[in-house]
């Protein structure tokens, strides 16, 4: 690392590359595969994708596909997708007041590919082929409508990093963590999952009561209640379980705030405090609720 040198002589103020900026971005918001999967996903479900295939291999370490039958990315602007602050999103700052896609800083592809070998497929419904764009540039590619992503070795140019990756199974499950969150958002839209080659999770298009209950535990289907309430300004609905169904983790907890997966001290405490007289210690309800 440089420093001041003793006679204080301070190093030349310089701009950072856009790549080194992007790395440095990366570290904020890609922890680990699961950070590639949320983000991924979330931009197949933006383009407005029906079905939604992700491939695990070594945990999503090793390698993460996510493709999807969404709009697709014209050739023209496969490279922009892949550049920093470039998004089809926003526009204006009230755009940003109203925003209601999960994207909308046109960060995500440009951190992941800065730290990863990526390699995008995408073909829209106007285009007579598919188009790729790597690290080599743009080339005819075979593939349906949608969009291909590849992640492959995640880290690899930065140790570092790599080094605080845990092993390939705890890393698939919190890629399988990320799968069920956008799926219970998602109940429309269809999931596979597989981890090194093997399905690990299939869920057809539902309503959104199916869905949670396709996703929670079996336990939770049998031993749990509808929840409907309205305040102003609040629509509340959702399932949570009886207290039979507990469990010792806070794992199955969901809350979804306007579509989007979000974990809340608050609210956390506000449903435990509701289930103070029926659950005692640290037995942890089971619930989804939107
Ligand atoms: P953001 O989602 O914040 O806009 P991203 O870096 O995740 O930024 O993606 C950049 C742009 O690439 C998106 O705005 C979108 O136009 C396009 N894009 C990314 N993934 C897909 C996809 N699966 N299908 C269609 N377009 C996509
Ligand atoms: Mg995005």
């Amino acid at each position: 690392m440089s420093q001041i040198s003793s006679g204080g002589v301070r190093p030349h103020i310089q701009e950072l590359s856009d790549r080194l900026i992007s790395q440095i971005a990366a570290g904020e918001v890609i922890e680990r595969p699961a950070s590639v999967v949320k983000e991924l996903v979330e931009n197949a479900v933006d383009a407005g994708a029906r079905s939604i295939e992700i491939r695990l291999d070594e945990g999503g370490i090793k390698r993460i596909v996510v493709a999807d039958d969404g709009c697709g990315i014209e050739k023209e602007e496969l490279p922009l997708a892949l550049k920093r602050h470039a998004t089809s999103k926003i526009r204006t700052l009230s755009d940003l007041e109203s925003v209601r896609s999960f994207g909308f800083r046109g960060e995500a592809l440009a951190s992941i590919a800065s730290v990863s070998d990526l390699t995008i497929v995408s073909r829209t419904p106007q285009a007579s082929s598919a188009w790729a764009i790597d690290r080599d540039g743009v080339s005819p590619a075979a593939g349906t409508q949608g969009t291909r992503i590849e992640v492959k070795d995640l880290f690899y140019l930065t140790p570092a990093r790599r080094k605080f990756l845990k092993s390939p199974a705890t890393e698939l499950s919190h890629c399988l963590a990320q799968i069920e969150r956008a799926a219970l958002a998602n109940p429309h839209v269809e999931f596979h999952a597989y981890s090194n080659g093997k399905p690990v999770m299939t869920l057809l298009p539902a309503d959104a009561d199916e869905r949670i209950r396709s996703v929670m535990p079996r336990e939770f289907a049998q031993a749990s209640r509808r929840v409907l309430a309205d305040a102003p300004g609040l629509h509340l609905e959702g399932w949570t379980g009886l207290p039979t169904s507990a469990r010792s983790r806070t794992d199955k907890q969901y809350f979804f705030v306007n579509g989007r997966f979000i974990r809340d001290r608050v609210l956390q405490h506000a449903v435990k405090t509701a289930y103070a007289d029926v659950l005692h210690g640290q037995a942890q309800p089971m619930y989804a609720l939107m």
